[in-house]
């Protein structure tokens, strides 16, 4: 048995109620990440010289922070040059509802 309960912070315990504490709520931790995690589309907008330069990528992330940091990150190095100057940033963040292929 490998890893420990997300829910109780013991081993793992699968199936059966902990024997440490008897949680019956036991919780993978790497599945509940997993879980947690969801694509988005981030679209960016750069405003730059007088004209918006947009980008829209899709990423992984637990939530909206992190979709954010991440989009932002990646339109930067999509759509502008090192050093160019950025004036004004626009983010929309959509959350894609997850496939059931993606909940397996
Ligand atoms: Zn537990
Ligand atoms: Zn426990």
């Amino acid at each position: 048995m490998k890893g420990f309960c997300a829910s109780c912070k013991h081993r793992a315990h699968p199936g059966v109620d902990c024997p440490k504490c008897g949680c019956c709520r036991y919780k993978d931790r790497k599945v509940l990440r997993e879980a947690r995690q969801r694509t988005w589309i981030v679209t960016a907008a750069f405003f730059v010289r007088n004209r918006w330069i947009e980008r829209e990528v899709r990423v992984k992330a637990g939530g909206q922070g992190g979709a954010a940091l991440k989009g932002l990150t990646l339109t930067k190095q999509l759509a502008l040059r090192p050093l160019q100057r950025v004036q004004q940033v626009k983010l929309t963040l959509i959350p894609v509802p997850q496939s059931r292929k993606e909940a397996q």
